[in-house]
């Protein structure tokens, strides 16, 4: 038979595992190399289907040209797309950041918006882009539903919803409004870096024993170690009792795209 959850143990399974994940991803933050509200929005735009190192390789070049949205808004459009070819889409995502500089100019004085009803109504921002803009230039609380957030909380059973909106909301409601942004950051460096789509690193993860979908990837430590991502990979080992030398000494993140 099925095991029925209670709300209440739901929330308090959710927040143990929340709490793991702190200890577990201690460097988690926002991926994206940026230093100001105009950066974020940009490379948020440029991450859709690739990984953010290929943005963060693409932005240094791309920010000392355009600093202002003005820059975007009179951009030379072979120019923009040259540049951000690399990160693939390039004519759409030229296209979404020259719109995005024109409206902040028309709209907000050149500056970006710092309300969720304002961003969404910019070109080439969706809600979870405005979340990551709030969450990370804003120090407004918000939870970003990405593809590794929304398989993660359906693996752990922490929602049943499917809609990314819906999803954003039982989630919130799990949590306390001022950890949504480092709680949205640790799920996703997780799913890069431990629970993958195709292989979760079951037999080296620190939720094992609170998961239910634990036994989705391999649960022998060698073969499981062996999936651990990122430059902490033997940490990650470590933390969840699996002898270090069995996981990568340093490999890369997995991609954004599903
Ligand atoms: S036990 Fe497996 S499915 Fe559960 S969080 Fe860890 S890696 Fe993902």
């Amino acid at each position: 038979m099925a095991r029925v959850e209670s709300d209440l143990s739901r929330k308090r399974r959710a927040r143990k595992m929340g709490r793991i994940l702190e200890e577990t991803h201690p460097d988690a933050h926002c991926e994206l190399d940026h230093e100001t509200p105009l950066q974020l929005a940009v490379a948020t735009i440029l991450s859709a289907q690739t990984t953010d190192q290929r943005v963060n390789e693409v932005t240094p070049k791309l920010f000392a040209r355009y600093t202002r949205a003005a820059d975007y808004a009179a951009a030379n459009r072979a120019e923009l797309e040259e540049l951000l070819k690399p990160t693939g889409f390039f004519r759409n995502k030229t296209d979404s950041l020259m719109k995005l500089g024109q409206a902040l100019v028309e709209r907000h004085g050149g500056e970006v918006p710092g309300s969720l009803d304002e961003l969404v109504k910019l070109p080439g921002i969706g809600r979870k882009t405005a979340n990551v803009i709030l969450g990370n230039a804003f120090d407004v609380p918000g939870i970003t539903v990405d593809t590794h957030f929304q398989r993660l909380v359906r693996r752990w059973e922490w929602t049943e919803e499917s809609d990314p909106v819906k999803i954003e909301f039982a989630i919130g409601a799990l949590f306390d409004k001022r950890d949504w942004t480092m709680l949205s950051h640790r799920v996703i460096f997780h799913g890069r870096r431990v629970c993958h789509a195709r292989k979760p690193a079951c037999g080296a993860c620190t939720l094992a024993k609170l998961c239910p979908s634990y036994g989705t990837g391999p649960t022998e430590a060698a073969a499981a170690a062996k999936l651990l991502k990122g430059p902490r990979a033997q940490e990650l080992a470590v933390a969840a009792g699996v002898d270090p030398d069995l996981a990568p000494a340093k490999a890369m993140v997995a991609a954004d795209a599903p």
